[in-house]
């Protein structure tokens, strides 16, 4: 058979039709993010409603824009429809092509909206059904309770439009009706699927990774920055500021304790995510951490590290198990990524014996008689920003620093 000519996509909104009276700004920003997705595929034309987005395909294959809208936040699920002619043998043909690549069991939903249509929705499901086993009967069963796929056929004013499956959709809200957020990211697992979260509720992020050339690679840089390729789909384009950290560590690594290495250098870490943060218009702060994790995730280190700022600090995975992040991780393709075994800057200055529970008089001491501001001040004046997306190509020989 010929590939059928579908004529829209139909698209369901999320949680966001429990929104009131921001839901038109939702609807709007959400097929605003459509449009950017898919601007590869000039034909397509968009239409807004209260309850749907209609992406008219005009001659797209709508095997090619699935893919890509399953990645956008704020869908609940879309369909692929066909449209035909008012006419009872048109319908009945294309009910059984939509079914002809399908198996299980089915049931015919007809609605008639337009009751000038002569004959009445109960003949024309078993029309339709009788169509279908006629031609796929082994293949295909009828099931009315729990059917596998619901064939819609909607009897409207001009025309007929069919549709036999629902996609799932990402879920959450569109990127970018929650604001912005600067996530902390890292080469690991955690801070990926963090990102991920965040943008799922709909804020956008812009992402910090501090970096310790040359103890670190620029191996280790590209991970980083192919971690940010992955999951830039999901807004479109992400950026990435790479702040240089090795001075500041290297002077932690003088004059602290070295059981208080990790401590310290978070809370350095967490002052320059907030500068930037507040450069960049961002909001709140996203990182991996998750309780319990590692030393320098218990709550005593949480509270001893999150005191050096004032805007809110989100983790997305702080009460996931480690199996649970990484089934995330593999859902969206970065796990693979992740494992690679390059250094971090983290690897590399772990001191043997990290200190569980941190006091925060101990930290506060240490910067109290050492001066850490210049060091600060030098790692945010010497921030590269890099602006990355799912078709951004990296020159593995780039220098930075
Ligand atoms: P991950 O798997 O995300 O690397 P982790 O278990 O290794 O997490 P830590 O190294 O303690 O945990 O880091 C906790 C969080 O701090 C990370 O999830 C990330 O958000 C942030 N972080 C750690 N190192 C860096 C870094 N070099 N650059 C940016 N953020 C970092
Ligand atoms: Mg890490």
């Amino acid at each position: 058979m010929a590939k059928l000519v579908y004529e829209y996509i139909l698209v369901r909104y999320g949680e966001l039709t429990t929104k009131g009276k921001n839901k038109n700004e939702f609807i709007k920003k959400l097929a605003n993010n459509m449009k950017l997705a898919l601007s590869n595929y000039p034909n397509l034309v968009f239409e807004r409603t209260r309850d749907h987005i209609y992406v008219h395909l005009n001659g797209t294959d709508p095997d090619e824009v699935t893919p890509i809208l399953k990645n956008i936040f704020g869908i609940r699920s879309f369909s692929k429809t066909l449209k035909v002619e008012n006419n009872i043998e048109e319908i009945v043909k294309a009910g059984k092509d939509i079914m002809e690549d399908k198996q299980g069991t089915f049931k015919v939903i007809t609605k008639r909206a337009n009751k000038k249509f002569e004959i009445l929705s109960d003949k024309v499901n078993r029309m339709v059904a009788g169509e279908i086993l006629k031609n796929y009967g082994p293949n295909l069963k009828v099931d009315v309770h729990n059917p596998d796929y619901k064939l819609i056929v909607e009897i409207r004013e001009k025309n007929t439009y069919l549709m036999a499956e629902t996609i799932l959709g990402a879920q959450g809200f569109p990127v970018g009706v929650g604001g912005k957020a600067m996530l902390m990211l890292s080469g690991g697992i955690d801070s990926p699927v963090a990102g991920y979260l965040t943008m799922k509720r709909g804020v956008e992020i812009e992402c910090v990774h501090y970096a310790s050339m040359p103890y670190t690679s620029l191996a280790s840089l590209n991970k980083v920055k192919e971690l940010a390729k992955l999951i830039s789909g999901y807004q479109g384009q992400i950026k990435l500021h790479i702040i240089p950290f090795t001075n500041t560590q290297m002077e932690i690594y003088r004059v602290c304790d070295h059981s208080y290495a990790i401590t310290m250098m978070r809370r350095m870490m967490y002052r320059l995510a907030q500068s930037l943060a507040e450069r960049n218009k961002c909001l709140a702060i996203v990182n991996g951490e998750s309780i319990g994790q590692v030393a320098s995730q218990t709550l005593e280190s949480m509270a001893a590290i999150s005191e050096v700022v004032n805007i809110p600090v989100i983790r997305p995975c702080v009460t996931l198990d480690k199996l649970e992040i990484i089934d995330i991780a593999r859902q969206i393709n970065t796990y693979e990524t992740s494992i690679l075994p390059y250094e971090d800057c983290c690897t590399i200055f772990t001191p043997k014996n990290p200190v569980i529970k941190p006091k925060k008089d101990k930290c506060r001491w240490y910067e109290e008689k050492y001066d850490f501001e210049p060091f600060l001040k030098e790692a945010l004046e010497n921030v590269e920003t890099v602006i990355i997306s799912p078709s951004t190509k990296f020159d593995d020989n780039e220098d930075l620093f």
